[in-house]
Order: structure tokens, then sequence, then C-alpha cells
């Protein structure tokens, strides 16, 4: 981890220049910073009371050789190796917050992502359902769009053959009446013996073809 990030949750900014350190070992941007304590000198992270002059303290994180030169000079090596033991302890807890938070945003990723997954299934098992009932009206439609197929080529045989029952009595009758027509079928009526009487033979069978001509086309 090359930049720690600003402790406060809704902000997390690395800190790259300045950065603004409390007592309780954590950390802020000075933009936070100003916003958090200005308005109270609680630690925003962890809630300790922050009222001594050096519990809340403006750092650079890139000193000056100056400046690295300057800090711990004069110092008692056994006061040096202290502010060196905590400022480690300072970046360790640091370290070991980031992992926990970490830790935490991927666990609740993946429950996040097991609920997805649950919800997705659900989904999937319910359109595979209906998917599976319209098949079935389908398979149901298409065997009743079957029978009615064959209810339809049942009614046309039977219109054919009644079609043909039609045609031959069609025939009979005009036969019928053919003979009637040649054998005078009514020799009692004086209009016929009249043109009978009356029509030479060769007018008489012409007026019996025009008679059955059309039946012939
Ligand atoms: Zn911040
Ligand atoms: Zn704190």
């Amino acid at each position: 981890m090359d930049n720690l990030k600003c402790n406060r949750l809704t902000c997390r900014k690395a800190l790259t220049e300045k950065a603004v350190v409390t007592t309780c070992s954590h950390i802020f941007c000075v933009d936070c910073a100003n916003e958090l304590f200005n308005a109270s000198r609680l630690c925003p992270a962890c809630e300790t009371s922050l009222t001594e002059p050096d519990d809340v303290v403006v750092c650079s994180l890139h000193p000056s050789n100056d400046y690295k030169t300057s800090v711990l000079s004069g110092l008692n090596p056994t006061i040096i190796l202290e502010i060196c033991s905590r400022a480690m302890s300072f970046w360790q807890y640091q370290v070991h917050q980031e992992a926990s938070f970490q830790h935490a945003v991927y666990r609740n990723v993946n429950e996040k992502n097991a609920q997805l997954q649950k919800q997705l299934d659900n989904v999937i098992r319910e359109a595979n359902g209906e998917i599976s009932l319209l098949n079935n009206k389908i398979a149901e439609l298409e065997r009743d769009l079957e029978l009615e197929r064959r209810k339809a080529a049942g009614l046309q045989d039977s219109l054919k053959d009644r079609d043909k029952e039609y045609q031959k009595l069609k025939v009979l009758m005009i036969l019928s009446h053919c003979v009637r027509t040649i054998t005078g079928s009514t020799p009692s009526t004086g209009t016929v013996r009249q043109d009978q009487t009356q029509s030479p033979p060769g007018t008489q069978r012409s007026r019996w073809r025009d008679r059955c001509s059309w039946y012939r086309k």
C-alpha cells in the first residue's frame, strides 16, 4: 500500500501531500479534517476525545530533506526509536484497517452477488415454467388444428360424394324429361296431337335435340 486513505468512509481519498493525523491513529484529508474538527473535537472514526493541542496535527507526507534532517535531530536515540515505533504502529494499524475494510467490501459484494444469483435462478425457473406451459399449449393447439383439418377433409369428401349424387340425379331427371318428350307422354291433350300432325318428323327431332343440347354441353 503506497498511500493511506482518508478514514472518513464517505471520502476515502488517497492521501498524497498533506494529511491530518490524530493520536488515536486515524488520518484524514485536510478538507475533511477542516470540516469535521471545526464542528467537534471528537475523532470521526473512533469518537475519541481529542482535546490536547497535539492530538490533531497536520503533517506533510513528502517532507523535504531539510525537514527530515531537523525533525528528530537533537533527540535522544531512545526517543527517536520510540517515535519511529509509534509511527510504524500507526502505519500497521492503518494497513490492518484498510484490509478489514476491503474484506468487508468483498463480503458485501459476495452477499449481493449471492442474492442476485438467487433472484436470477428464480427468474430462470419461472421463465422455464412459463416456457413449458406455453409449449404444452402449443402442442394442444396443434392437436386441435390437426383434428379440425381431418374434419374439414371429411366434410370435403362428403361434399364431393353428395355432389356426385346430385349430378347423377340431375342426369336421371333430364333423361326422364327427354324420354317423356319423345314418347309424347301426354297423348290425351289435343295440343300435342295437333303439333304432331302439323310438324314434319324432321322438325320434331331437331326440337328434341335443341331441348337436350344443353345437357350434352
Ligand atoms: Zn477526506
Ligand atoms: Zn480515532
